[in-house]
């Protein structure tokens, strides 16, 4: 099933943070998507997943207008939106809490050992995952409750799994790990996957299609590796420091500041995260 983002936009209140933004994901493939911080990333998978309302635009499942349900209903309709800040509960086993993932879709959910059966597939997109099945899930290490949090968003058996910056704070080899767990889950599934990233290599190494996002619009898109040697894109992710945007894009030609984002040489510092 694929995911369509028509002219979205949305915001907080008064504040419009979404600027008529358009992204499209193909039933097995990844689309990535890069920008500053406050671009907006985190705000359109919300918009999404329905736990911000559109104030424009649409946002379809497959043939299926999901823009105006909540986001129990978009979930029901096959998207699984895994949050940046890897909401796993603490004090609940792993087991338990990929258990809890297939409450998502209730009528799907099936037999028990259709769960069984659903539970050993995703425990083989995460291998060291099966180890710890009992261990509170407070107790793993931030790798392991990133993958847990995937694998309980996969646990519904979703067709659209919207990721927020996976890889942050994690170390290049589990960062590796976890998206070459997307990559198969692309082809054996077919899953429509949108990655927001600061991880502008590792994201473009495994997407299909990439988009710059910057103050609420899409900047650029295009294939990862004609937007890697754009010079724009080298300049305000891959080492640059300052991005000049367009005229159109702004009130005044003045460079912008850009984002703090992690490139591939920095990854050797990203190690806290993945603590024992
Ligand atoms: P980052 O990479 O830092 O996570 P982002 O691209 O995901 O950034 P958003 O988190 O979507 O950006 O934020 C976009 C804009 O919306 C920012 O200006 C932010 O301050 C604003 N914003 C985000 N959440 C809220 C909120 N709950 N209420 C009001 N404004 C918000």
């Amino acid at each position: 099933m694929s995911l369509q983002i028509e002219d979205l936009s949305a915001g907080y209140g008064r504040l419009e943070v979404l600027h008529g933004v358009s992204v499209n994901v193909e039933a097995g493939a990844i689309a990535a998507i890069v920008g500053a911080n406050g671009a907006g990333k985190t705000t359109l998978l919300g918009a999404v997943s329905g736990l911000l309302r559109a104030s424009a635009g649409s946002v379809r499942l497959g043939d299926r207008d999901v823009t105006r349900l909540g986001a129990e209903s978009i979930a029901a309709a096959g998207l699984a939106h895994v949050p940046e800040n890897r909401l796993v509960f603490p004090t609940l086993s792993l087991d338990d809490n990929l258990t809890l993932g297939a409450w998502t879709r209730r009528r799907q959910r099936g037999s028990k050992s259709e769960l069984a059966t659903r539970r050993a597939q995703v425990l083989a997109y995460f291998p060291r995952l099966a180890d710890r099945l009992t261990q509170p899930a407070g107790t793993l290490s931030g790798g392991e409750q990133q993958m847990l949090a995937v694998g309980r968003g996969l646990m519904a058996r979703p067709s659209v799994l919207i990721l927020d910056e996976p890889s942050l704070g994690l170390a290049p080899l589990v960062i590796r790990e976890i998206f070459a767990a997307l990559g198969r889950l692309r082809t054996d599934e077919g899953l429509a996957i949108l990655l927001v990233e600061q991880n502008v290599r590792a994201a473009f190494k495994v997407a299909d299609h990439a988009y710059v996002m910057d103050r609420g619009r899409v900047l650029m898109e295009g294939e990862p590796s004609t937007l890697l040697a754009d010079e724009r894109v080298q300049q305000a992710y891959l080492g640059g420091g300052y991005v000049r945007v367009s005229a159109a894009e702004t009130e005044s030609d003045r460079p912008v500041r850009s984002p703090a984002v992690r490139v591939e040489g920095d990854e050797d510092r990203a190690h806290e995260g993945d603590r024992p």
